[in-house]
């Protein structure tokens, strides 16, 4: 991947195409604005990440396709230059909510992002009290599930980056016998680092009877023989200092001698439903219909309890977004979602396992973009 790859004409090009995206459903949906404040909607749109501070940074992009942002001026020179944004610093002792209310219509229906703050919401109100206010999540969720060129770029290398680290621990080069569940999770948690992420989001290290915890949070547990130990980690990766894209993997391992009774039995089930999954997911399936490729097969070698999670998340600038795939779950997958693909099987009190790629799909299939190995391996280090 060259640098130019990421060059910023490259992302200004992508948050235009994003800008007009949005301003051309807000005209088809009836919508006058959509304001963002908090949350991935901004660093989507604009590629700026506000501080989460009290001040608010909103970027405000109306129907005709402007786009403006409201920030506060001490904050205004983080903010990269983008054609055709423009900018409005407001200092302290000036009301930014009439600034916001300034570019709306005077009635009319504004969509507002989900982490915006109620504060800030009354204050809203109050400037354009004849404006309907509603939340833009289904509108926003629906084009950002949607990852572009870039978007792709970037998940990928995150996957490929996690891969890495993924690599370390089946190789003994993260050793985890006699070492304590926390000592582990700080040794991906570096490895996540070096291995070119910005920020590392968790780096879940769950052995023994704590495996069948799926969130498990990594305690002074030792790590010995006999133990199943499922590692789930992740990280923000970035490019040209844009905002970064979300890793997350999730390997199993069987930690020395003895083999935990029925473990291999019931990895093996595992591994079938996660390729079930990963080779029968196609465009036009429903979040609940993707779900059952993969529970179907659990439940039917006697799992059917065990499985107590969904089959995964959309990924992106969040590490959990749209799409979900899950029991109930009605919206159709189309081409260019990104999501994980994870199925697990605990036994409370005894181990668990899960195994965890993300995928994006492309010409109407699941392309994994992790790699690592999903066999079952003993770490002997
Ligand atoms: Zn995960
Ligand atoms: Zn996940």
């Amino acid at each position: 991947m060259t640098a130019a790859a990421f060059d910023r004409r490259r992302f200004e090009v992508a948050y235009r195409a994003r800008i007009d995206r949005i301003a051309a459903l807000c005209r088809e949906r009836g919508h006058s604005a959509v304001i963002a404040t908090v949350g991935a909607e901004m660093p989507w749109l604009i590629g700026y990440q506000a501080m989460p501070l009290e001040r608010i940074t909103a970027a405000v992009v109306t129907g005709d396709g402007e786009a403006r942002l409201v920030i506060p001026q001490l904050e205004a020179p983080r903010f990269r230059p983008l054609e055709g944004v423009e900018v409005l610093g407001w200092r302290d002792g000036e009301d930014p909510f009439r600034l916001v209310a300034s570019m709306l219509p005077r009635e009319g229906s504004v969509l507002v992002t989900e982490g915006t703050r109620a504060g800030w919401l009354f204050q809203l109100f109050s400037a354009a009290p004849s404006v309907r206010f509603s939340s833009a999540e289904t509108l926003t969720a629906e084009v950002r599930a949607i990852k572009d060129e870039i978007e792709v770029r970037l998940l990928t290398l995150a996957a490929e980056a996690a891969d890495r680290v993924a690599a370390r621990l089946r190789d003994g080069e993260i050793p985890v016998i006699g070492r304590t569940e926390r000592e582990v999770s700080a040794a991906i948690a570096a490895a996540l680092l070096e291995e070119g992420h910005v920020k590392v989001n968790f780096a879940i290290v769950a052995s023994g009877p704590n495996s069948a915890s799926p969130h498990h949070e990594a305690s002074d547990r030792v790590i010995g023989a006999g133990d199943i130990l499922v590692t789930d980690f992740g990280g923000t990766f970035s490019a040209g200092g844009e905002p970064g894209y979300c890793s997350d993997i999730t390997r199993t391992f069987a930690v020395g001698d003895p083999e935990p009774a029925g473990f291999f039995e019931l990895y093996s089930t595992l591994q079938t439903a996660q390729e079930a999954a990963a080779s029968g997911i196609r465009a036009g399936m429903s979040g609940s219909e993707a779900d059952a490729l993969a529970r179907e097969p659990i439940a039917a070698a006697g799992y059917g309890d065990c499985f107590i999670h969904r089959l995964g998340h959309g990924i992106g600038l969040e590490e959990h977004e749209e799409p979900y795939l899950a029991p109930g779950e009605h919206s159709r997958l189309a081409d260019g979602m990104a999501f994980s693909i994870e199925p697990g099987i605990y036994v409370q009190g005894r181990y668990g396992a899960r195994i965890e790629d993300i995928a994006i799909l492309s010409g109407g299939r699941a392309l994994r973009l992790n790699h690592a190995p999903r066999d079952l391996v003993i770490l002997s280090r």
